[in-house]
């Protein structure tokens, strides 16, 4: 079965996309690398310029973007079209957009197991681009092996960007769009924040992912971790494992809900409007 139609199948969540990751045979050889950031940063034109990075090394690169402004239909894979474009002859290229908008919590397990799909097919790195506003983008990074955070000048006190949680969960910082005013001053301040955060400390890297200034330097600090991944290192093999069994539970269990929820839950809440039951008793019998 083609990539497209497997993804289809778990896109739709139809039955036969189970039984069809069952028969999957993990090759464990994609590094998986999440990109995330506020809107506007640059991630895509980031993500563009390390599919020409892998590219020229070879390597085949699949590219999950989870767009949360899209309707569920259409507008993500307008999207698609658009950056598949630059990319149309490249049998070694795949991109695949996503929408997240209404699937709460189904587009952390379809994320998953788009994944699972594309290392079975032979890619060798898989860009996860996520908008790094939301809580479920970030859930969707934990199954990264490493995850790069794409800043730029001008975004405001470096508090706004730790609001976010991005300071957390960066294994590497961008500071994208070198060519404005400001870059310096917010690489300083991200240092700042980094190294007040304890003995962990992520490279901040300056870049224009339009000019392409520094791109080699961020190239060589992912090498640095993709060398520790195809060197076998357990530690991030379990990191991405451990996410995806996460995120792939939580949105069972989400589902469960739902199920339940639907026949149930009108019933109850007569209960708790009549008086007869607490909020919290009814929530614990729903899901009994
Ligand atoms: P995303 O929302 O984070 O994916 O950001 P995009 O990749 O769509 O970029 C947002 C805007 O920033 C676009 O107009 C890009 O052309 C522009 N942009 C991206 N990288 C750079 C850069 O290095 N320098 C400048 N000046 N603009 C950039």
């Amino acid at each position: 079965m083609s990539l497209s139609k497997g993804i289809t199948l778990v896109e739709n969540d139809l039955r036969e996309a189970s039984s069809l990751l069952r028969t999957l045979k993990p090759t464990g050889k994609a590094f998986i690398l999440g990109v995330t950031g506020p809107p506007g940063t640059g991630k895509s034109t980031l993500v563009d310029r390390l599919i020409e990075v892998y590219r020229k090394r070879g390597l085949k690169v699949g590219v999950i973007a989870v767009d949360p402004t899209s309707p569920i239909t259409g507008g993500a894979l307008l999207g698609d079209r658009i950056r598949m474009a630059g990319h149309a002859s490249d049998g070694g290229v795949y991109i695949r957009s996503m929408a997240s908008r209404g699937w709460s919590g189904g587009l952390s397990r379809a994320t998953s197991q788009v994944i699972q799909l594309m290392d079975a097919a032979g890619f060798d790195v898989i860009l996860v681009e996520t908008v790094g506003i939301g809580q479920s983008d970030i859930e969707v990074v934990s199954v990264s092996h490493a995850v790069l955070v794409v800043l730029m000048p001008g975004l405001g006190d470096d508090v706004q960007v730790s609001k976010a949680g991005l300071m957390e969960i960066g294994d590497m910082y961008v500071v994208n769009k070198a060519d404005l005013e400001g870059s310096d001053a917010m690489v300083v301040s991200i240092l700042g924040v980094v190294r007040g955060m304890g003995p962990r400390s992520p490279p901040v890297i300056k870049v224009s992912a339009l000019s392409g200034e520094g791109i080699e330097k961020l190239e060589v600090a992912i090498e640095a971790v993709r060398s520790r991944f195809k060197h076998g290192d357990v530690e991030l093999r379990l990191r991405s494992a451990k996410g995806m069994i996460i995120e792939t539970a939580k949105s069972s269990l989400l589902e469960r809900l739902g199920r339940l929820s639907q026949p149930n839950v009108e019933r109850l809440a007569l209960l708790v409007v009549s008086g007869k039951l607490t909020v919290e008793d009814a929530a614990k019998r729903l899901v009994r």
